[in-house]
């Protein structure tokens, strides 16, 4: 049996969501017509998922409220071309974290992406001894990456790479043919930011495995699905949070009366609270205000595109990285779900061209891209479909990268606030961040530490 909060409805599908899960745990919903509850969680991205879920299992009352009409986040399966295509996440670490256990226990579907990706030189697929110096420049990388942030210290990632000593006679170094591409792949194209505007420290210590699952329909679906019982408002965009002593009180636009929690987790983007687009009363402490603007967001996004009789020889959902040149790099993701739907990823300025721009930026871009890499290719592309994380309000980024220097302030994120509000969200794990299954470990984190606080769990 489901009941909703005020301004909630029991219609049909949410019915039917329910039915269907009804081997998982049933949520400890808010008392109808109640505006206290246990936990509020703020933002219906997968981290606020997670939570959600988590304090459901504990029967605890809450409520989830999200801002936009739909659950997932940065995780969201659109339609291009009639076909379905995640434009956010596309994949996660399955092995990473608890995601893809829960994912398999609610009896969604997953399947295995290839391992590894594709490397390609002016057009055609690299040799093996290619790969090989490859993966040498990457490690020595990352290498030079640990002796530059030895005893803590900080610096950018470009520089940690240029002042790294010679490699010692017949061992790889950063440098050499392939050291553009590895500054490319772990900078732009990983975290939205080149290596010069990056903390070496903070990129040393992520330790992100690579995504190796994903779901047949899209793994913004799997969100929804995922979240399809918990109590959630959708359209409710959190204005104000006020600190009133035994509880916080949760302010939503459009709604007169504020919902008071003994709790709350808050996963929203760092950005959105980085911009001031949640208030505070009182404000929030400094030093979290401070960390907050030292991982400013880096810029991905998306363009989707049809090539009709796989023109580039690729297995479904290859990942293709190509050797760097002169243009805007971007990673290919091939024949999506086995299909004719291909998937660029741009960063940085292209990806901010991209979001202000829409597929007015992503069309030229794209077919640059193909002519540069897969001359011929590009006159089969007249049409995208692009992200515009850059420009959602709601997100207003990708993924956050610390600056250089900064890479120390993610741990702040821990940090419970003001008693009772517990950060989740992609960029609060210290070295998983940036990910889905990051995401989802710190939403099912924060869900536990505020449920310590009514005695619940572990101390
Ligand atoms: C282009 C792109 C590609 C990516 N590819 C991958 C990938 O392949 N693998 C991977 O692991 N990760 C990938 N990521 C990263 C991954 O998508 C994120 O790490 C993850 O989705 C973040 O989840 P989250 O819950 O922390 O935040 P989000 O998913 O951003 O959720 C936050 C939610 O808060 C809501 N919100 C904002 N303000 C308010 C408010 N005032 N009140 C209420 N709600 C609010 C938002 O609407 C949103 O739904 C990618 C990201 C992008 C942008």
């Amino acid at each position: 049996m489901t009941r909703t909060r005020p301004g909630g409805t029991l219609n049909r599908r949410h019915f039917l969501a329910a039915a269907s899960a009804a081997l998982l745990p049933t949520p400890a919903l808010a008392q109808a017509g109640a505006s206290d509850v246990d936990v509020v969680i703020i933002g219906g991205g997968a981290a606020g998922i997670a939570a959600a879920r988590r304090v459901a299992e504990a029967k605890r009352s809450y409520v989830l409220l999200e801002a936009g009409p739909r659950l997932g986040g940065r995780a969201r399966t659109e339609s291009a071309f009639g076909l379905k295509v995640d434009l956010g996440a596309g994949g996660f670490a399955g092995g990473d974290g608890t995601l893809g256990a829960s994912a398999l226990a609610a009896g969604q579907p997953l399947v295995p992406l290839p391992s590894g990706r594709r490397l390609f030189a002016e057009g055609r697929e690299v040799r093996e001894s290619a790969y090989d110096a490859f993966t040498a420049t990457l490690g020595a990388a990352r290498r030079d990456m640990l002796a530059a942030i030895e005893g803590g210290k900080d610096v950018a990632a470009a520089q940690a790479l240029a002042s790294a000593p010679p490699p010692a006679k017949g061992t790889p170094g950063s440098d050499g043919p392939w050291a553009a591409t590895v500054a490319q792949f772990l900078g732009p194209l990983s975290c939205g930011r080149t290596l010069a505007a990056l903390s070496a420290l903070d990129l040393a210590r992520r330790d992100a495995r690579p995504d190796d699952t994903t779901s047949p329909f899209g793994v913004g679906a799997l969100m929804e699905a995922l979240g399809a019982w918990v109590n959630v408002q959708r359209d409710a965009p959190v204005t104000l949070i006020t600190n009133g002593g035994r509880f916080h009180s949760v302010s939503v636009r459009g709604q007169r009366t504020p919902i008071r929690a003994r709790a709350v987790v808050l996963a929203v983007p760092a950005p959105v609270l980085a911009a001031g687009a949640i208030r505070f009363n009182p404000v929030l402490p400094t030093r979290l205000v401070t960390a907050l603007r030292a991982i400013p967001a880096g810029y991905l996004e998306q363009v989707a595109f049809r090539l009709a009789g796989n023109p580039l020889g690729l297995q479904p959902n290859e990942t293709v990285l190509v050797k760097a040149n002169a243009g805007a790099p971007a990673l290919l993701r091939g024949r999506v779900h086995g299909g004719e739907l291909h998937v660029l990823t741009f960063s940085d300025a292209a990806a901010r061209a991209i979001a202000e721009k829409g597929a007015e930026a992503a069309l030229p871009l794209a077919q640059a891209w193909l002519r540069a890499n897969f001359p011929g290719a590009e006159t089969a592309v007249s049409e995208v479909v692009a992200s515009r994380w850059g420009q959602d309000p709601l997100i207003r980024g990708a993924l956050s990268p610390a600056l250089p220097g900064q890479g120390a302030q993610r741990r702040i994120f821990t940090d419970t606030v003001q008693n009772r509000i517990f950060l989740a969200g992609d960029y609060v794990p210290e070295t998983g961040w940036g990910t889905l299954a990051g995401a989802w470990v710190s939403g099912e984190a924060a869900a536990g530490r505020a449920l310590r606080l009514f005695g619940d769990g572990p101390a």
